[in-house]
C-alpha cells in the first residue's frame, strides 16, 4: 500500500537514499531542504523522479519556517521521518566546550526533530497507522562510551528522551513515535571509514518503519529494527 513519508534533511546522506528507495517502490514522497540551492541539487541528483517529490524548505532551528511548511504541504502524511542532524565541531570534549555551537547543535538535533514533529502533527491526521520517526544515533546511548563526540552524544541522548515523552502524550492519539539509529553509514557525518551503506541503511530503516505499530511507540529501535539500549 502506498504511503505518504515527510523526509526532512533529504539533500544528501540517508535522508537522500530514503528519497530515493521510497519512489522506487511507489511510495509518495515531501522532502525537505535547508535553502533553494539544496532544493535545486536535490531535483539535479533525483533527476528524472525529481517531478514526483514535493519539496518543502526549511532550516530545522526556525519553528516559524517549519510550520508554514507544514501548513503548505500538499496532502497529509502517513510517516514524518524527522532526519535532518549536524555533528558540529570536532573533537569534541566536555572541557574546552564551545558553548555557542552546543547551543547551534541542541537547536537542529534535539529540538530540530521535536519542531518538525510539532508542526507535522495535525498533517498526520487520518492516517490508517500514523508514524513520527525521529532519527538519533547509539552515540546518545548511555550504554556507548565513545570519545570525542560529547555534544553530539548528547543531543542525541537528549533526543532519545523526548521522544519517549512524545511517544507517551500522543498514545492516546494513535500516534506511534520512535527513535532511530540507522548504523555506522558513509555519508559526509559518518566518513569514509562507517562499514555500512546508505543503500542498507535506508532500506533497513524503511523496513522497521513499515514495521512499527502502537506497540512499538516509546522505542529507540536499529536499522535492523532491533532495540538499542538507552
Ligand atoms: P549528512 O551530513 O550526510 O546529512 C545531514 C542532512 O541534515 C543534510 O540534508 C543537511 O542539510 C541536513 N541538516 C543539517 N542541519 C540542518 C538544519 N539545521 N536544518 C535542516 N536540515 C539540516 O548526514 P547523514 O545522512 O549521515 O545523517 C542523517 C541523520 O542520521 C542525522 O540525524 C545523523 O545524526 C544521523 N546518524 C548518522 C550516522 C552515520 O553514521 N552517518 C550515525 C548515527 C546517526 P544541508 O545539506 O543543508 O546541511
Amino acid at each position: 500500500m502506498s504511503e505518504h513519508w515527510l523526509i526532512a534533511g533529504a539533500n544528501r546522506g540517508i535522508g537522500l537514499e530514503l528519497v530515493r528507495q521510497l519512489i522506487a517502490r511507489g511510495d509518495r514522497v515531501t522532502a525537505s531542504v535547508r535553502n533553494d540551492e539544496a532544493r535545486a541539487a536535490l531535483a539535479a541528483k533525483l533527476a528524472p523522479q525529481h517531478a514526483e517529490v514535493e519539496t518543502l524548505v526549511f532550516d530545522s532551528r526556525d519553528f516559524e519556517a517549519v510550520s508554514k511548511a507544514a501548513r503548505s504541504a500538499g496532502a497529509g502524511f502517513d510517516v514524518v521521518f524527522a532526519n535532518a542532524g549536524a555533528f558540529g565541531p570536532s573533537p569534541q570534549t566536555v572541557l574546552n566546550m564551545d558553548f555557542g555551537a552546543a547551543l547551534d547543535l541542541f537547536s537542529i538535533n534535539t529540538l530540530g526533530p521535536l519542531r518538525v514533529a510539532e508542526a507535522f502533527l495535525p498533517r498526520l491526521k487520518g492516517a490508517a497507522n500514523p508514524r513520527i520517526a525521529l532519527m538519533s544515533s547509539e552515540l546518545g546511548s548511555m550504554a556507548n562510551k565513545n570519545p570525542g563526540a560529547a555534544i553530539y552524544s548528547a543531543t542525541k541522548a537528549a533526543l532519545n528522551k523526548l521522544a519517549q515523552c512524545l511517544a507517551e502524550e500522543l498514545s492516546p492519539q494513535g500516534v506511534t513515535v520512535v527513535a532511530l539509529h540507522p548504523g555506522w553509514v558513509k555519508t559526509d557525518m559518518g566518513g569514509p571509514n562507517a562499514p555500512l551503506g546508505v543503500t542498507e541503511s535506508a532500506a533497513g530503516l524503511l523496513a522497521t518503519i513499515d514495521g512499527l505499530s502502537l506497540n512499538d511507540s516509546g522505542g529507540f529501535l536499529n536499522y535492523r529494527g532491533e532495540t538499542v539500549p538507552w
